[in-house]
């Protein structure tokens, strides 16, 4: 594999590109808003620019980088391209049909890829002409310095695919490991309940600042998980909480009634200043007295 396209010029996908082109790959890049592509190669340029301020890249590198990358919203320059990731919007119908689209354009032994977060990669794979050559690619951010890459065959996934793309990912630097097509994969499968019953605690009473504590300092967390929550963000963790529930169908993974209220307030975590702790302009969490955190439950 030597050409790649990414579809999808978000947050995942300007991460995706970036550590594609620096494992050597030529990329192209698409999405179907210009402003999006300009953006994330600004974003692209900026990191490459700290890297050589702090010296972990030369100028000749960074343009190196850059010559690999191109842009373009028509996705018929795909047609070239030996694995293609998808990095659009969480939403199954839109996935599907951009599948649909590339299974056309595409050349036949192209490796199709999506960053899904816990949609079913069968049910995409199935609306291609290739099922055998469809694998999850699940990244996570900052897609440039955390290191794991979940890998998840579907039900009619070849070897040779998930092969194809364990190669691929040790390329570009990253560890993967192999999932099964279930909601969560592993990593969310594993956290996102574990943070939701955190949120039961502070439900409960229990001062968020306590929680935190308690898992750092007791579990070794590097961040607690009411950090982690507003962090990631209260309407993607019900998301992907309501996910699992929905897929497994077991109470277990029941979202917990104050998340749902704390999304249904619009206080979101960090992006919006407010979570289950308060934040400045910058995202820097404003310290409280104890007991006087943002959500107050008794
Ligand atoms: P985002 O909203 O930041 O970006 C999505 C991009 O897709 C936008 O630029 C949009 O213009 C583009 N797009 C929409 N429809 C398109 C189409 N038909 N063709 C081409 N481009 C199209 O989303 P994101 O946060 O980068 O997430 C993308 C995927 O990655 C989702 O499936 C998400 O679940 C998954 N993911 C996200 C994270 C995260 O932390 N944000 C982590 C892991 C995985």
């Amino acid at each position: 594999m030597q050409k790649i396209g990414v579809i999808g010029a978000g947050l995942m996908g300007a991460g995706i590109v970036q550590v594609t082109a620096e494992g050597g790959y030529d990329v192209t890049w698409v999405d179907i808003s210009d402003d999006q592509l300009i953006r994330g190669m600004h974003s692209i340029n900026k990191l490459l620019d700290r890297d050589i301020e702090k010296g972990r890249k030369t100028k000749q590198e960074k343009e190196k980088v850059m010559n690999r990358i191109s842009s373009t919203s028509q996705v018929q320059t795909l047609k070239d391209a030996d694995l293609i990731i998808e990095a659009v919007p969480e939403n199954l119908d839109l996935k599907k049909s951009v599948f649909r689209e590339i299974d056309q354009i595409a050349k036949k032994e192209a490796v199709f890829a999506s960053n899904t977060s816990g949609l079913s990669i069968t049910a995409m794979a199935a609306v291609t002409k290739r099922p055998e050559q469809f694998v999850g690619a699940h990244f996570f951010f900052p897609v440039t310095k955390m290191e794991l890459l979940e890998i998840t065959p579907g039900l009619l996934t070849s070897a040779e695919a998930v092969q194809k793309m364990k190669q691929f990912s040790s390329k570009i630097n990253k560890t993967a490991v192999e999932c099964k097509d279930y909601p969560g994969f592993i990593v969310n499968r594993l956290l996102i309940p574990m943070v939701n019953e955190a949120i039961y605690l502070v439900m409960e009473g229990v001062d968020p600042e306590d929680i935190d504590a308690a898992m750092k300092l007791g579990a070794n967390h590097k961040m607690g998980p009411i950090t982690l929550a507003d962090f990631v963000g209260l309407e993607t963790l019900l998301a992907t909480m309501q996910g699992l529930y929905d897929g497994f169908q077991d109470s277990k993974y029941r979202p917990c009634p104050l998340l749902v209220k704390m999304v249904e307030s619009g206080n979101l975590g960090r992006k919006t200043g407010r979570g289950f702790y308060k934040y400045d302009g910058n995202g820097n969490k404003l310290i409280e007295e104890k007991n006087q955190a943002a959500v107050q439950i008794t």
